[in-house]
């Protein structure tokens, strides 16, 4: 599957194909099975998604972008349609594009917060909303071409992707598109070095890269800060969720304007996306072993008894150490996520 010879314009081999299909199969029945556990054993499930699959993500997603891409169960059911050729294969333009981009930013700001009013803790809240972004992935699916409206427009990880994505060391071939359409411009699989602020055509791309580089470590911060609640009547359950993650938004939006001026565009970005995840695994990694700022919530297995405090400390201090060199510190990527397929050939027939 990682072959040294791959290079963009490679047509993937049956048997290459049919390894990336078995992997994919894989993950998507993994992905089913979470979405059932949820539903029918909600514990297991909350236990499944949010406390392993999640907290794993951030990690692979700095270190194997592609290799994410190509068997994220989402992006593998959204691309269903286009695989049994029944999608309409439209392509998107740049505006559409950028819609669909500041979309997938709110709504990850939007419901990110509400983990900790209702989806951290109920399972069936969490399976409705998979549910419905599945409904969304494969409604986008039949009607544009590849991974054009859900996995580079629509998924709200997509932003994330970008965000973290930046120094990919991976060469690995596109193991969705079979060719390459063009059907969006740029298509994050195929450009190298892509980072949130690679696409600044419209005001609404440069208003998204700005909202995810400048605020999302800020909205990381803020987001460790607030406990779980199991209800999302109250308004001031609604307030709490929300109000510190978007006051350490302003925060390092503010941060981030302030440092502009002196510091190299691509630092900056690689200082904000490193802050964003360092605080992610500073605050995640004790938490999912009881030693968390709220004991309890977000837990995997609680290990006070029998592990000192000590010892999970330098585990998140080790793994941020390797993500700012990783990040901040590594040469500038000059392998895309993935590698282009061949161009689709356009046939004409002489009458
Ligand atoms: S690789 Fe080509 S076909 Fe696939 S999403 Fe990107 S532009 Fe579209």
């Amino acid at each position: 599957m990682i072959n040294k010879s791959f290079k963009p314009g490679t047509t993937l081999s049956a048997k290459s194909i049919r390894y990336w299909r078995t992997v994919q199969l894989i993950f998507f029945l993994i992905g089913l099975c979470i979405l059932l556990c949820l539903i029918f054993l909600p514990e297991l499930g909350i236990h499944l998604f949010w406390n392993i699959l999640i907290p794993i993500a951030p990690l692979l997603l700095v270190v194997a972008t592609g290799l994410w891409r190509n068997i994220c169960p989402m992006g593998t059911t959204s691309l269903i349609p286009r695989h049994l050729n029944v999608s309409q294969r439209k392509s998107l333009d740049a505006e559409q594009l950028s819609k669909l981009n500041f979309i997938a930013i709110v709504g990850l700001f939007i419901i990110v917060p509400l983990r900790h009013a209702i989806f951290n803790t109920n399972g069936l809240a969490t399976a409705i909303l998979l549910s419905s972004l599945v409904f969304i992935a494969i409604s986008v699916g039949l009607k544009y071409e590849w991974k054009s409206a859900w996995c580079s427009g629509l998924c709200p990880v997509h932003p994330v992707e970008k965000l973290y994505g930046l120094k990919n060391k991976l060469k690995l071939p596109n193991a969705h598109c079979k060719t390459c359409h063009k059907c969006i411009t740029p298509c994050p699989d195929k450009t190298p070095g892509l980072h949130p602020l690679t696409n600044k055509k419209s005001f609404l791309n440069k208003l998204s890269g700005l909202l995810l580089v400048a605020a999302f470590p800020g909205f990381v911060w803020g987001w460790f800060q607030v406990k779980d609640y199991e209800s999302i009547l109250s308004p001031q359950i609604l307030l709490d969720v929300y109000g510190l993650p978007f006051l350490g938004m302003l925060f390092t939006i503010l941060f981030y304007i302030i440092l502009k001026p002196y510091v190299r565009k691509d630092l900056l970005i690689s200082l904000f996306s490193f802050l964003a995840i360092a605080f992610y695994y500073w605050y995640r990694i004790p938490a999912l072993f009881g030693f968390g700022i709220f004991p309890g919530d977000g837990m995997l297995v609680n290990l006070t008894q029998f592990v000192p405090e000590l010892v999970i400390t330098s585990i998140s201090t080790s793994l941020i150490i390797f993500l700012f060199w990783w990040i901040v510190l590594s040469k500038k990527s000059k392998i895309s996520w993935l590698l282009r397929p061949a161009y689709e050939v356009k046939t004409s027939f002489l009458k």
